[in-house]
Formats: structure tokens, C-alpha cells, sequence
């Protein structure tokens, strides 16, 4: 069966906030007394997106590739996990066609910075930045203000243009081999190669 030409996948993470530790999001670290603690650096909204990019070509997701308790991924960067689905999508044949993310946090507020953290985002999975969307809402009547949360929603699209190459070029050479073969029969018939024999003679006087 046919592969899909589009595909669409879901991420969610949460993190508690913990006093003292580095708060890492989106791939910036922001000044703000608390952090989110994780085992990696805790950046739920890469982590999301992870497991989206992961999710949209059924490869997984983040905690197959990088199991909480590897102390290879403790404090982590998180663009390490984003790179790898990215790498997972690729080998599927797909690329991203856009993202969208929501953050629910009580503080810091995160408008003031999105369009920072959309190009920084936006740079990491190598795409424009009117490609990325990242909006953030407080988490009001859930009594969760120790802790923020993330949903992304990211569509891929099949990547066509290697295979058209590939068959372009097994034309195009088919075509050279057809070529240089009535050639060979006509050059042994008529002495003369068949795209020089029939080239088209202009005699300039004519023109006139
Ligand atoms: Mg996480």
C-alpha cells in the first residue's frame, strides 16, 4: 500500500516546578527563580514536540530513545532528543510541514518572549519561522500552578522529490543509451551519426 503523502502527530509533557533549578523552554534558558525538574534540562515544550515529530511516522516516542533513568541523558540538553526525531522522520521519508504548541503555565508569562522562542525553535528543526506557532495560557480553575504543561501538534509531509530525481535521471540516461545506439546503426549504415546528419542547415543568404 501507498504511503500517505501527509501525516499528523501529538506530544504532550509536563514538569514540576522546582526552586533553584534552571529554567530551560523552548531551547532559551529564562531568568526565573524556579525551573522544571526533570532528568534531562526539563524543556517540556522540545519534549512535546518530540514526541509529535515521533508520533506523526509511529516511531515511538521520547522514552524509548531516552529511558528517564540513562544517566546519559541526565540534565540533557533537549535539542539532542528534537534532533534525533527530526532524524527518525527523515529515514520515514518525511519532513515537517508546520507545528503548533501550547503551553500552560502560571508564570513566567511567555508572550513577551514567543516570537524569540519561535525563531529559536524554528531554528532547531530547521524550518521558517511562520512554520512554528507557540502560544501559552495560564492554567486557570486546574490548581496546577507548581506545574507546566505542554501539547504540540506538528503535520509532516512525504518527501517526493529524491524518488522523481532518481526516476528523472534513469530516464534522461535511458534516453542517452536509445540515443547512442541508433546512432551506432546509422553511423554504420550512412558513415555519418544520425543527430549530425539531420542537423538543420541554415544558409544565412536566405534570410535576407
Ligand atoms: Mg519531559
Amino acid at each position: 500500500m501507498a504511503k500517505s503523502d501527509t501525516r499528523i502527530g501529538f506530544g504532550y509533557d509536563s514538569h514540576e516546578f522546582r526552586a533553584g533549578v534552571p529554567l530551560r523552554l523552548g531551547g532559551m534558558a529564562l531568568d526565573h527563580p524556579e525551573g522544571l525538574a526533570g532528568h534531562s534540562d526539563g524543556d517540556l515544550l522540545l519534549h512535546a514536540i518530540t514526541d509529535a515529530l515521533l508520533g506523526a511516522v509511529a516511531a515511538g516516542d521520547i522514552g524509548s530513545f531516552f529511558p528517564p533513568g540513562d544517566p546519559r541523558w541526565k540534565d540533557a540538553d533537549s535539542a539532542i532528543f528534537l534532533k534525533l526525531a527530526l532524524e527518525e522522520l527523515r529515514h520515514a521519508g518525511y519532513q515537517l510541514v508546520n507545528l503548533d504548541a501550547t503551553l500552560i503555565l502560571a508564570k513566567p508569562k511567555i508572550s513577551p518572549i514567543a516570537a524569540e522562542m519561535r525563531g529559536r525553535v524554528a531554528d532547531l528543526l530547521g524550518v521558517a519561522i511562520d512554520r512554528v506557532s507557540i502560544k501559552a495560557k495560564t492554567p486557570e480553575g486546574l490548581n496546577l500552578d507548581h506545574v507546566a504543561q505542554c501539547h504540540a501538534v506538528a503535520l509532516v509531509e512525504r518527501v517526493e522529490e529524491n524518488d522523481e530525481l532518481k526516476s528523472m535521471e534513469a530516464v534522461i540516461e535511458s534516453q542517452r543509451q536509445l540515443e547512442d545506439v541508433v546512432d551506432d546503426l546509422l553511423t554504420s549504415v550512412h558513415g555519418v551519426p544520425r543527430r549530425r546528419a539531420i542537423a538543420p542547415v541554415f544558409d544565412t543568404d536566405d534570410i535576407t
